[in-house]
């Protein structure tokens, strides 16, 4: 174990540098923590030792904790959590303290932190103990405490020693939205101490460490008459602040995060009493979250399978398929999204529509969200002016010559798509793979347009394209493993996350979605209060409820689908209640958002403005109304039995994606982990449970997979280390 070194120079300054064998990335282990905690009694012990500098031997400091060692911290229960944690904050109070003497305060030896990159999580926790964090002046690092990302917050002592350091007002951002900064940023907001050059970092350290007075080394906290910035919660302007941090954070997780409350309480709890006891207090609102199912089901999902599927986990072992010259058809909406994606990560972009105007308009869009990055100083005209350049914008498919990808993204019609896929495949070179971007069409089908179908493929992009992160790739019958491999390397290169699955109607995201969307309106045709079903939709998690979320993708996108599916299942086509919802919000040209109209009314800017009044006389409200929870479940469960039937069916072959695409695709209750996280949270027997009561209250539609109910039997979950709780929903 060598995650630390300690060596000592000749004018008694000791260097720990922490540099973990074989990772680009620093992270900490519990190994790595004692080994630490050696170094520090060795520095000050000795006699020999002034001070002590710690710094990184990578480009970065750290990018965290290993979140596998919170999986593991888990599986020893919350008495063990508690007391790792307490072990953890000796150690942080020891550096703070330094060997000083606890009355006088004097006596401590210097302790900085120099930080050359990057300083994450627990890699920013342990310098804020330190007695003066210094950083090189690099503008690509990273600073602050992302923890609440993933479903925990910063629990070894970060959430204590920041409200300190900054005041609760000031701290909000860096803790409850999980805010980094660079380093200069973050020195402004008062995190870190000093930004240096990064030539100088660790003589100016060593020049800090020799200098340093014993004021230098006592924290603002541990000196007399310390008082926190803007106020403790019964000071006037404190209190203000705590009352509307907690209305804050309810509205904007309705109270479904863990992480979020338990933060809120440790701040709220910990202002209200001595250093040392608003540690034990982080680490007890800590343990909890731990504890919490929603917490090793984000993690699991937003950190490590999200991280597994971009580095390939479901590649098919082929060589490397770097997408050098991409092709893409249609300058749309979609078209103009990828092409400023691709061009952004480096790769030349040949973009073809019908005509130039067309063409040169998709190309403008990328110049549209480049000035809007230049405004925001994100975006330097140097950058601008390279990314522009990669983007030819043109009508002539000659140009497609050189390219190894194309993005075919023309409009929704078989026979366009054909005409395109000949025409293009006349054009390109004999090992070009050729992607289409549609979002109903079967990818099997379109590929009978195609003179090599084992090279063709889905790859099913999400609007807006620069803001989603999710993209699905669709297996054809004949798709061969190089294509896949190719989109797979195509969606690493623009820094999105890739879920792999075969064919079917509406693919996988889609297909969960549309059901959802469809639960929804259908209530609002039993008399169900509309605000009901939005609220209910929202307490459970989801982002926007499904009324909504139909307004924003368009009413007529909905009534175009339903046709086409009843067209292609007929007599079995299940939705007619919801059809009639519908078409007649597409009689009354209510469209949604783009019409200014929809469930929702909008003032003539577009500002949504609360659920339509004319509904009720639409659809009248029936006057018992069903709980909460028979609506929500009713809203869940139609999307996660379409995500285990596209398990059963083979078209999901990996849980992970299921759960990561539902998330990142359509923002499926994050907290749960995604449609099978929450499965498992809940319990089979407790699914199927509900299923039936479903079923005989409103329809076959809720009839529970087999798979599940032989899961309910057998008492397992569809994750190894899940284990049921008692509620959830
Ligand atoms: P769009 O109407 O905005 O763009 C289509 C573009 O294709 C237009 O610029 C049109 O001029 C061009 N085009 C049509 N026929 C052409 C031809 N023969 N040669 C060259 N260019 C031609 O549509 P969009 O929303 O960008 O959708 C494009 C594709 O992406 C569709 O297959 C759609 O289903 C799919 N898609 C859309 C979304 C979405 O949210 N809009 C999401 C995922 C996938």
């Amino acid at each position: 174990m060598t995650d630390f070194t300690y060596a000592v120079d000749a004018d008694g300054v000791a260097t720990i540098t922490w540099d973990v064998a074989a990772k680009s990335m620093n992270v900490m282990s519990l190994e790595g923590f004692a080994l630490l905690d050696r170094h520090i009694d060795t520095a000050l012990a000795d006699p020999a030792v002034k001070g002590v500098i710690v710094t990184s031997g990578k480009k970065d400091f750290a990018g965290g904790m290993d979140l596998n060692v919170i999986a593991q911290m888990r599986a020893g229960g919350a008495q063990a959590i508690f007391d790792g944690v307490m072990q953890m904050h000796a150690v942080l109070r020891k550096i703070e303290r330094a060997g000083m003497d606890p009355k006088t305060l004097k006596g401590g030896k210097p302790i900085v932190a120099a930080l050359p990159g990057t300083a994450l999580g627990i890699g920013l926790e342990l310098p804020l103990s330190c007695h003066r964090i210094i950083a090189a002046d690099n503008p690509k690092a990273k600073i602050g405490l992302p923890e609440i990302m993933v479903g925990i917050f910063p629990g070894a002592g970060g959430t204590t020693r920041l409200v300190r350091k900054l005041g609760a007002m000031m701290a909000a951002p860096f803790l409850l939205e999980g805010k980094l900064s660079d380093p200069q940023k973050a020195k402004a907001a008062g995190i870190i101490d000093e930004v240096v050059a990064p030539e100088a970092l660790l003589a100016r350290a060593k020049e800090w460490v020799l200098a340093a007075k014993e004021a230098d080394l006592v924290k603002p906290w541990d000196a007399k008459g310390y008082k926190m910035p803007g106020g403790a919660p019964y000071h006037a302007a404190g209190f203000m602040t705590f009352v509307g941090a907690s209305a804050m954070v309810n509205g904007k997780t309705q109270g479904v995060y863990p992480a979020a409350k338990a933060l809120l309480s440790a701040v709220y709890e910990g202002a209200l009493v001595p250093f040392d006891t608003a540690l034990k207090i982080e680490a007890r609102q800590f343990t909890s979250v731990l504890m919490n199912p929603s917490a090793s089901a984000m993690i699991r999902s937003l950190f490590i399978n999200k991280e597994a599927l971009e580095k390939g986990a479901n590649r098919p072992q082929v060589a490397d398929q770097t997408v050098q010259r991409v092709g893409i058809i249609g300058a749309g909406m979609m078209g103009a999204g990828i092409a400023y994606v691709s061009a952004l990560a480096g790769i030349e972009v040949v973009l073809i529509d019908a005509t130039p105007e067309a063409a040169d308009r998709g190309r403008a869009h990328s110049e549209g969200l480049l000035d809007k990055g230049m405004k925001r100083g994100k975006v330097t005209a140097a950058k601008k002016a390279e990314v522009l350049a990669r983007i030819t914008a043109t009508t002539d498919y000659a140009a497609l010559a050189g390219c190894d990808l194309i993005v075919e993204a023309v409009f929704e019609d078989p026979k366009v798509k054909a005409e395109v896929t000949a025409r293009v495949e006349a054009a390109i070179p004999a090992d070009c793979i050729f992607a289409t971007n549609t979002s109903t069409l079967p990818i099997t089908s379109l590929a009978q347009a195609s003179t090599r179908p084992e090279q063709f493929i889905g790859i099913h992009f999400f609007s807006p394209v620069d803001k989603m992160n999710l993209v699905e790739i669709i297996k054809g019958r004949a798709t061969g493993d190089r294509a896949v491999a190719k989109a797979l390397d195509f969606v690493r290169q623009i820094r999105k996350t890739p879920i792999v699955v075969n064919d079917a109607r509406f693919f996988y995201a889609n297909r969960c979605i549309i059901p959802y969307i469809n639960e929804g309106i259908r209530m609002v045709a039993e008399g169900v209060e509309p605000a009901l079903i939005e609220n209910a939709a929202r307490l459970v998690g989801m982002p926007l409820g499904p009324l909504q979320l139909v307004d924003e993708t368009s009413i007529d996108l909905g009534v175009k689908i339903a046709k086409a599916t009843r067209a292609a299942m007929g007599d079995a086509y299940p939705d007619g209640a919801v059809d009639a919802v519908i078409f007649r919000m597409a009689d009354l040209g209510r469209l949604g958002r783009k019409a200014n109209a929809g469930f929702y009314a909008y003032d003539e800017k577009g500002n949504r403005l609360g659920l339509w009044d004319g509904l009720a006389a639409e659809w009248p409200v029936a006057d018992t109304q069903p709980d909460l929870a028979t609506v929500q479940h009713r809203l869940l469960m139609a999307q996660v039995l379409e995500a285990v039937r596209a398990l059963e069916e083979g078209v999901l072959t990996d849980i992970r994606e299921g759960d990561v695409g539902a998330i990142l695709g359509w923002g499926f209750a994050p907290w749960s982990g995604g449609p099978f996280g929450w499965l498992d949270i809940l319990g089979q027997a407790r699914a199927v449970e509900i299923c039936d009561d479903l079923t005989t209250r409103f329809g076959p539609r809720f009839t529970a997979p087999q798979s599940l109910r032989d899961m309910a039997a057998k008492g397992t979950t569809f994750y190894p280390s899940a284990a049921p709780a008692t509620k959830a929903a």
